[in-house]
């Protein structure tokens, strides 16, 4: 009997993840079924319950859904209980499980496909939204030198340090204080590249040999890309690979078999090219 899953948010018509997740099953000889679900706003605990009610096996949860995910489970991984966020779910004799993969699929993307070294690297991270909380202890469980929250919100930034502090060194700062810090890899986990907006950078921010990273992505470089590029990273790349990595973890978590995601980020990146050009 083919297995369900399904990906639920609100929007969700835009959500790549059937499509990553029907890859990772045909390589890996998996029967399963993926859908989008969209949830009303204020109705995603229905929206899943009946989900699982009929019989689904586990689910993606994206914006704006990732505390409510957290929220509902029965009991979730150490890595989602810190973020207070999931964004996967999997069902089983009657208990729900909520974990996150947001954080080790972004620091695979940065170690294992981008090649960067994150051990006693200067970190910014600017946005301190559901993004932010979910990949926080992933990247220090890296074991940088320190990590820097910006917000545009400071108050926000503020927040999540307190949270986080005992992880490691965070400190909390307003993107004006930023002025005169150096950075060896900022990632962008704002949401202003898609109002075509970018959080500012002020010069300087970017070290030698600085990487420059976007959660967002897109058919061309995205706004913060092209503002990282002119500002004096050394390289700049957008969060697609962020997607797959995530998906694959969820995928063997789930089906107990760890997909490759080098063919299926390559595809997609073609494919997001041409649909979009
Ligand atoms: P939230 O809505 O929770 O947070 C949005 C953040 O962006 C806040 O920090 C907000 O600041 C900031 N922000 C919004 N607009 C602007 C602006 N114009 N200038 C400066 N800062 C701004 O969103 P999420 O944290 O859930 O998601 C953030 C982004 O990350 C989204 O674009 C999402 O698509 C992407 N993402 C990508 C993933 C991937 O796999 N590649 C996975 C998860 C997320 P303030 O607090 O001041 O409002």
């Amino acid at each position: 009997m083919t297995d369900r899953y399904a990906v639920i948010g609100n929007p969700i018509a835009h959500s790549r993840s059937p499509a990553i997740h029907a890859a990772f099953a045909r390589q890996t000889g998996q029967d399963i079924d993926y859908s989008r679900l969209l949830a009303p706003l204020d109705g995603f605990p229905a929206t899943a319950l009946t989900f699982f009610g009929e019989g689904g096996r586990g689910a993606n949860v994206t914006v704006p859904f990732k505390e409510a995910a957290f929220r509902l489970a029965t009991h979730a991984t150490a890595r989602a209980t810190l973020a207070e966020a999931a964004n996967t779910l999997s069902f089983s004799g009657g208990e729900l499980l909520a974990d996150n993969t947001d954080g080790p699929g972004l620091v695979r993307d940065l170690v294992h496909n981008l090649g960067a070294q994150l051990q006693r690297k200067r970190i910014l991270l600017m946005g301190a939204g559901g993004a932010a909380r979910g990949v926080l202890p992933a990247l220090m469980a890296e074991d940088p030198l320190y990590l820097v929250v910006a917000n545009r919100t400071a108050s926000r930034a503020e927040t999540l340090r307190d949270h986080f502090r005992p992880l490691g060194i965070i400190e909390a700062s307003d993107y004006a204080d930023l002025r005169g810090l150096k950075f060896d890899l900022v990632i962008n986990a704002t949401s202003a590249s898609l109002a075509g907006e970018v959080p500012p950078l002020p010069p300087g921010l970017f070290a030698a040999g600085s990487l420059a990273y976007d959660m967002v992505y897109g058919a061309a470089p995205t706004p913060f890309m092209l503002a990282a590029r002119e500002a004096g990273a050394s390289r700049w790349i957008d969060g697609l690979g962020m997607l797959v990595e995530q998906a694959a973890l969820s995928f063997a978590l789930w089906r107990d078999v760890r997909p490759d995601t080098a063919p299926v980020l390559a595809a997609l990146r073609t494919e997001l090219t041409h649909t979009q050009a």
